[in-house]
């Protein structure tokens, strides 16, 4: 018997602490150990004080070389759809800090639909989506909420004015200022 050749998949930020991890198709798993300007090398991602995994990856673009020395450990099958998984609902509870980590996760199974192997459990993969939206400030109960900073862009936040049980905040870029600065007329729409 001719075993398949073993494929490789590169998963962006799927290591634990959010780098990138190769993953194989034997269901053995590497994280980034060297990069240089013509390849990169991966170390394997068993790497506890008990056991050391040796095992390594050499890649130059996109082909793949395994290093002289054998995992010292078994494949995890499934762990590669596992992995891109994570990544998926990591990357969408980022782009969208407000989506329910329910439709983050459904959404994530859907595109990976496969039941050859189990994929993590959706209550886990919707702790990972929520986890990835912790910066998410809370939404305001009243006018004298804080401005969560950290999500506005710099110089865009022109004034934060409270006057006589209102409140007014001004927003505006310096490039839309200085037009406003040159601009002759202004016309103004409100609601009186
Ligand atoms: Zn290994």
């Amino acid at each position: 018997m001719v075993d398949a050749p073993t494929s490789y998949h590169v998963v962006e930020g799927g290591s634990r602490k959010g780098g990138d991890l190769l993953t194989d198709s034997l269901g053995f798993q590497c994280v980034k150990k060297r990069v240089t300007s013509v390849s990169t090398s991966w170390i394997c991602s068993v790497r506890t004080k008990k056991n050391r995994c040796f095992a390594s990856v050499s890649q130059q673009g996109n082909t793949f070389t395994r290093g002289p020395k054998e995992h010292n450990h078994g494949g995890n099958p499934g762990a590669q759809l596992r992995a891109q998984a994570i990544s998926l609902v990591k990357a969408a509870a980022r782009e969208d800090i407000y989506k329910s980590s329910g439709k983050i996760v459904t959404n994530a199974l859907l595109t990976l639909a496969t039941d050859e192997v189990q994929l993590p459990k959706v209550s886990n993969l919707q702790r990972t989506a929520n986890r990835a939206q912790q910066l998410r400030p809370k939404h305001p109960t009243d006018l004298e909420f804080e401005i969560a900073a950290a999500h506005i862009p710099s110089d865009f936040l022109q004034r934060d004015i409270h006057h006589e049980g209102h409140r007014h905040l001004i927003f505006a870029s310096p490039l839309q200022l200085s037009f406003l600065s040159k601009s002759k007329i202004w016309f103004i729409d409100g609601t009186f």
